[in-house]
Order: C-alpha cells, then sequence, then structure tokens
C-alpha cells in the first residue's frame, strides 16, 4: 500500500520534468521532478489524514495514523520489503530481455544470477516512470523518515514523553531525506542513476536495507535511553551534523551546478583541469580539498546519528561502520571508472593536483 500510495503522488502531483545526462544510445530520458512535494504530501497525510469514527459509525474527523504500529510490527513489515523488493528484481530481470532495452556495462556479464544481482538494464521504465529514479528516493526513503516517527510515538506511548537523542534522531535523519527529495534533480548525475543497473542490489537496499537498517537508531532509543550523558554532548553532536551537511549540501550542490552550467556565478571562479575527453575537472572550491570531500561530510553524519544512542553498545554504530566500508568501496570503484573515463594520464593529472581523497592533509 505504501509503494502503490507513492507512486500514485509520483503520477499525480506536478512537478518540473528534467533531463538526465546523455545515454550511450546518444537519448536523454525525462524526469518527473515533484519528490519533494511528494516529501511533504506524505508526511501530511501520516499526520493528519487517519479517520476517527464514533461509537455509532459517523466519521468525526482526522487525526495522525497509529504510527506507533510501525514499531510493533517491524519485523513482518521488514519482511515484506524483502519479498517486494525480491520479485520487484525478477520482474526488472525479465523485462530487461524486452527489444531495445538499454542495458549497463555491468550487469551484462555471462552469468544470469550476477546480472539479477547487479541490475542488466540501466533505466526500466513503464511509459514515462522510471523505477530506478523512483525507488531511490521515494518510497524507502520516505519510508525510513515515517518509521523514525513511529518510533518516536511508541517512545511517547511507552514513556509519556519523547526524549532528546529521539528528537535529534528524527530531525538529523528527517533533514537528509528531505534533502535528497529537495535536491531530487541532482540524483540524476549519480553513479546509481548513470552507471548502474537496477537490479536486485538497488531494489533491496533502496526498499528493504535503507528504511529498515538506517532506523536503527530510532528504533533502539524506544526502549533505550542513553544514560549519564552531559547536556552539552547533544551540541557537540548537533555540531557534527551540520559541520557533515554543510560539507555534504556544499559539495555536491557544486558539483551538480557546475556540471549543469559552469559559467554560472557560484562555479565560476573554480579553477580546472581539461582532459582529452573534453570535460573539464575542478581542482578548486570544495573538490579541490579533496576528491570525495562529499563522502567525509556524508560519514560525518552519519557519526552523529550513531552518537544520538549513547555508548551503551556497539550495534547502533552499525550504520557509521557499514557506510564507512561502503563509502571507501565506492570511492576506488568511482576511481576505476574515471580511469576509464578519463584516461590514466589526465585522471593521474587530476590527482597529483588533488592528491587527498577524504581529508584535506590527511588522507
Ligand atoms: P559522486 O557524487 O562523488 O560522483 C562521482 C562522479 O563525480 C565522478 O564519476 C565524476 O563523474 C564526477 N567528479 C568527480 N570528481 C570531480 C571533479 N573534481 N570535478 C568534476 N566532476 C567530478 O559519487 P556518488 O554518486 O557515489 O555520491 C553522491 C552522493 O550520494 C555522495 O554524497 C554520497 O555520500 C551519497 N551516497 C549516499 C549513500 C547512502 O546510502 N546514504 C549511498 C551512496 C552515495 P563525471 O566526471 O562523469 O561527472
Amino acid at each position: 500500500m505504501w509503494f502503490l500510495f507513492q507512486v500514485v503522488l509520483e503520477r499525480i502531483l506536478p512537478g518540473d520534468v528534467a533531463e538526465g545526462t546523455l545515454l550511450s544510445n546518444g537519448k536523454r530520458l525525462k524526469y518527473n521532478i515533484n519528490g519533494h512535494l511528494a516529501f511533504w504530501v506524505s508526511l501530511f497525510v501520516m499526520l493528519h489524514a487517519y479517520p476517527m469514527y464514533s461509537d455509532k459509525g459517523q466519521l468525526v474527523g482526522f487525526t495522525r495514523f497509529p504510527l506507533e504500529k510501525i514499531y510493533d510490527n517491524y519485523l513482518d513489515l521488514a519482511k515484506s520489503a524483502i519479498w517486494f523488493s525480491s520479485a520487484l528484481s525478477v520482474y526488472l530481470y525479465v523485462k530487461s530481455f524486452a527489444k531495445g532495452a538499454l542495458l549497463a556495462v555491468g550487469g551484462n556479464t555471462s552469468s544470469g544470477v550476477y546480472n539479477w544481482w547487479i541490475g542488466r538494464e540501466l533505466n526500466p521504465r513503464e511509459g514515462d516512470f522510471d523505477w530506478k529514479e523512483f525507488c531511490e528516493l521515494r518510497p524507502g526513503l520516505i519510508g525510513w523518515m515515517i518509521i523514525n516517527i513511529g518510533c518516536a510515538c511508541a517512545q511517547y506511548q511507552r514513556l509519556g514523553m519523547v526524549t532528546t537523542p529521539m528528537i535529534l534522531v528524527n530531525l538529523f535523519q528527517g533533514l537528509y531525506v528531505w534533502d535528497a527529495l529537495n535536491s531530487e534533480q541532482a540524483i540524476l548525475t549519480t553513479m546509481d542513476i548513470t552507471t548502474d543497473g537496477f537490479g536486485f542490489m538497488l531494489a533491496f537496499g533502496d526498499l528493504a536495507w535503507v528504511p529498515f537498517t538506517y532506523s536503527l537508531q530510532a528504533k533502539f532509543l524506544v526502549e533505550h535511553s542513553p544514560q549519564n550523558i552531559p547536556e552539552v554532548f547533544w551540541l557537540i553532536v548537533f555540531g557534527i551534523k551540520v559541520l557533515g551537511y554543510i560539507i555534504f549540501r556544499g559539495a555536491n550542490s557544486e558539483k551538480d551546478q557546475f556540471r549543469r552550467d559552469p559559467s554560472h556565478p557560484s562555479v565560476a571562479h573554480i579553477r580546472t583541469l581539461d582532459t582529452k575527453v573534453g570535460r573539464k575537472l575542478m581542482i578548486t572550491g570544495w573538490w579541490g580539498m579533496a576528491r570525495k570531500i562529499n563522502y567525509t561530510g556524508d560519514w560525518l553524519m552519519s557519526l552523529a546519528w550513531c552518537l544520538t544512542t549513547g555508548f551503551t553498545t556497539p550495534v547502533t554504530y552499525f550504520y557509521s561502520i557499514y557506510f564507512f566500508v561502503l563509502l571507501v568501496h565506492r570511492a576506488m570503484r568511482d576511481d576505476e571508472a574515471c580511469v576509464k573515463k578519463y584516461g590514466e594520464e589526465d585522471w593521474a593529472a587530476y590527482k597529483k593536483a588533488v592528491p587527498y581523497i577524504f581529508v584535506p592533509g590527511l588522507i
């Protein structure tokens, strides 16, 4: 029902149309950009559109959905998300054999199982409905935020209050989700959209993994409050989140603007390196500090989320640890892809101009 609800919002809400990057078949796909509105409508509906009836069965008004039930049925909901994403990936794999489907470079190997896993077709669609872009941003990400709110409701039900760490984790992760939907167009230039196929890995990741493991901190906080933590600690956590967000948003927006219009006043001053393939690489600004400074900002935010759970268990730090591994692996994958994209000589010159990967002056 949740997935369907998001599909309906994607179909009916007004929005802009944006063009994706140039594909290997010389075409550009058009995308419906109304995710930001879908975010607010979803939030409004969840908090205001649950019907209330009198004893006589008459409609007397509307209130919030009983979101605490998400916490009570967490495992069942996670199981349905796993089944649903698995079924979707099988459908996408079969669909990728349709005539004219544009295949992802990495998803067209001799192993059918690998292709199903990694994603065979680059941009599977029904008409102008784009499965990958939709799943990347809407049911899982907005769902994650609703799960967090459900955890806050469950905590209120149990403790009669919502604690500071629960408020913080809801705010932090809510901001992350809002930011992704508010910058929806920026996803069109990311690796997931331009390079990776849409198979089990992304479908499972988007629809099951993200909402049900990224909400681990809020889930933990329902029944465990961090003990003996001085108030100033929450200020430090808040500071780490803000710092991470400034780096993450600054770097990602800068690249997005630069790729869309390098003469735009906000990026025109940035020094660049020319490459033989005709594309320029930024060597000052955020991208001159470190080659993956955007990942550093993202990781700092993940650390702030985990810190809201205090220090009683390492389990809630799972996200930061997993994300660290994911980002290092992703940085290596992108490095390899860029060697192919720009050629060894130009990429080596870029690495000489910007020697650090994550932290300027350090690593
Ligand atoms: P990037 O946004 O870092 O994109 C990499 C591409 O950017 C390169 O292939 C290259 O492509 C271009 N680029 C790299 N350096 C430069 C430069 N100096 N000047 C101009 N262009 C450059 O990677 P991702 O798509 O992996 O990540 C996007 C964001 O999503 C990140 O902030 C990441 O942290 C986040 N993310 C979050 C995840 C989560 O689970 N929370 C998972 C994955 C990512 P080209 O030259 O072709 O433009």
